[in-house]
């Protein structure tokens, strides 16, 4: 293909304007590029750097006017003709897109016989002219309206906004009923389980032990079940800021040894040693016990599932302030730097979803990515706060992870 005359892009919606001015300006020797709409003509124009921009006025989005604008803040475009190509030929309508940067302003339907002539001037430098005091009174009238659009603009985002805070707050909603829906059942089938293992154990008879082994099975089933349960019913209260507090007299040392207790049989299996130091001589604190202890199950249970066997997990409390800095570190992968923030939030998992595994005491088993957003909303909830240091992710150095659950003795907000 020959050498183009000359670049040229046309910001227009209307496919048949659109497919005209291409005809006509393509058999003129034109290489012409065409957008429906100013983020994507602002893209092209980037991209090309066409010698000549033809601009439609009424578009859906940015206007043609707020379109020239913003190219004409960009130095690359800052002299490229903008030709303003409009059906709208109201008064002041020409003023208004020369004060927005437009260098002249042709009206459509174009005369398909001028049209190249038309364009070829521009191109060759010629521009439309108006007078200074014209200029800032237009300029004055198009500030204007800048505002007032910007001020539409931001009343139907907060509209949308409010929209999707209740369409959040219903989705959450969806899925504490689904979640309780699917407990209840769940209580009954637990129940018979329990029954059933209870009556079929402690026997001689082969057929019978057989059954015991299946009713065990259907026991560790139903509990894995209701715990995943329970973990979406707390994401939900958390998200929806529903969580609440049961507030009394905490002992620590107490919650620490049921936290331990519950990952006793998973560390001895893994050959992970915890070590619990410095909890004895602190105060006790005002604070929801068992919500507490949930948090730390999900922090110790992520210190378990990210270290490899033969670890070694350390919990230890002190006095800061007027708060208690509960600190439990691991010897494990670690977690990048860039991440510590992200962690916290809902369903956010480091781990390529295709290697998900269900175990969730094996190393790096998996999760739903829900652990930490829960501790993080208890501990807030709790007017503390929660974080996490570590040097960086490695599986073969092994740097480790340091979780701080900062929680106020007293009731208060932490200065
Ligand atoms: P998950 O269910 O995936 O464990 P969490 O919310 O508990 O979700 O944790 C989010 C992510 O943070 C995890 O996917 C994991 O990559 C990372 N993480 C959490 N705790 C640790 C830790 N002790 N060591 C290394 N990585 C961790």
């Amino acid at each position: 293909m020959d050498q183009p005359k000359a670049v040229i892009l046309y910001i227009e919606d209307d496919i048949a304007s659109q497919r005209l001015v291409q005809r006509v300006l393509d058999s003129h020797g034109y290489k012409v590029y065409v957008a429906g709409e100013g983020t994507l003509g602002i893209a092209l124009a980037r991209e090309h750097r066409p010698n000549l921009i033809l601009m439609d006025i009424n578009l859906p989005g940015m206007t043609g006017k707020e379109i020239t604008t913003r190219l004409r803040s960009l130095p690359t475009f800052s002299q490229t003709p903008i030709v303003a190509l409009t059906a709208n030929t109201g008064p002041g309508n020409r003023e208004q897109a020369l004060a927005a940067g437009c260098t002249g302003f042709l009206t459509k339907p174009i005369n398909v016989l001028q049209f190249p002539k038309q364009v070829a001037e521009y191109l060759e430098g010629y521009e439309e002219t108006m007078s200074d005091d014209e200029r800032s009174e237009q300029l004055e009238i198009y500030a204007q309206k800048l505002v007032n659009r910007l001020e539409d603009k931001v009343y139907e985002l907060q509209k949308a906004n409010q929209r999707l805070r209740e369409l959040d707050k219903m989705k959450s909603d969806f899925i504490v009923l689904v979640s309780h829906e699917l407990r209840t059942p769940l209580t009954l089938i637990s129940g018979y389980a329990y029954l059933l293992r209870e009556k079929v154990s402690n026997t001689e008879d082969s057929a019978m032990k057989q059954m015991a082994h299946i009713a065990e099975g259907l026991n560790m089933g139903v509990d894995r079940l209701s715990g995943v349960i329970e973990e979406i019913i707390s994401v939900s209260r958390v998200a929806s800021g529903t969580l609440e507090l049961s507030l009394g007299p905490v002992n620590l040392p107490e919650i620490l040894e049921a936290v331990t207790e519950r990952a006793h049989d998973i560390c001895q299996a893994r050959q992970l040693n915890i070590n619990v130091s410095n909890f004895n001589h602190l105060p006790v604190i005002e604070a929801d016990g068992d919500q507490l202890r949930v948090a730390l199950d999900h922090i110790v249970g992520n210190a378990i599932k990210y270290t490899p066997d033969h670890g070694q997990i350390n919990i230890h409390g002190k006095v800061m302030g007027n708060a208690i800095d509960i600190t439990i570190s691991d010897t494990g992968i670690g977690i990048p730097v860039e991440e510590q923030r992200h962690i916290f939030e809902q369903f956010y998992t480091l781990g390529a979803i295709q290697h998900h595994s269900t175990s969730k005491s094996a190393f790096q088993g998996g999760g739903l990515g829900i652990g930490l957003s829960v501790a993080r909303g208890i501990v807030e909830a709790h007017n503390g706060r929660i974080w996490v240091e570590s040097e960086k992710r490695d599986p073969e150095t092994l740097p480790g992870s340091t979780f701080h659950l900062l929680v106020p003795i007293k009731q208060v907000k932490l200065s």
